[in-house]
């Protein structure tokens, strides 16, 4: 059985994330969307947050038949270990523009010295969902704009309450 993980700190998915879970179903026989706890990046949802949000997201946006080849699990371990762990040789990740390259391609180098017998394969993001990143789908959202092209109307409202449950604590 070919298995593919697709790691990321979906901070949150967007329509973009999930083109590339719909695409990757069509490549692998078992997808597993590895959510990383990426304390670094200051994530706005907390790991178990992330991951139940994708969890959701893929019953709801993906056909059964797809969704029930998907598996959602948060990771802290090295990205190799994990596809240890699992027993994936093949990472999966989303290329958009040039600006996601250079991150891309060191990480892939790095991982291919730490495992050589795993591969990353790279899809381009599709031109429709190109421009969309959770960074800017989070400010977008913050300074109240229209976030409906970019992700779905139940991580839309997530957004919105996790704002406001921010902002109380902030004035707390
Ligand atoms: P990370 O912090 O690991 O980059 P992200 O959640 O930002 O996590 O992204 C996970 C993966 O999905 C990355 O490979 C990223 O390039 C890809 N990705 C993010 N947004 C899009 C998009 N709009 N289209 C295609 N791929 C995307």
């Amino acid at each position: 059985m070919r298995v593919g993980v697709y790691p990321g700190t979906f901070d949150p998915i967007t329509f973009g994330h999930m083109d590339i879970i719909h695409r990757a179903a069509g490549l692998v026989d078992k997808i597993i969307v590895a959510v990383a706890a990426n304390a670094g990046k200051e994530p706005l949802f907390t790991l178990s947050e992330r991951e139940k949000i994708v969890k959701q997201e893929i019953e709801a946006g993906l056909p059964v038949s797809e969704a029930k080849r998907v598996e959602v699990t948060a990771f802290h371990s090295l990205l190799t270990h994990f596809c240890h762990k699992v027993q994936a040789k093949i990472i999966i990740r989303g290329l958009r523009a040039i600006s996601d390259f250079e991150y891309e391609f060191q990480m892939t180098g790095m991982n291919a010295r730490l495992d050589p017998g795993i591969d990353t394969v790279f899809l381009m993001a599709s031109e429709k969902y190109q421009f969309i990143s959770s960074r800017f789908v989070k400010e977008i959202s913050l300074l109240g704009g229209d976030v409906s092209s970019f992700v779905s109307h139940r991580v839309a409202n997530l957004l919105q309450t996790q704002f406001k449950k921010k902002s109380l604590e902030n004035k707390g």
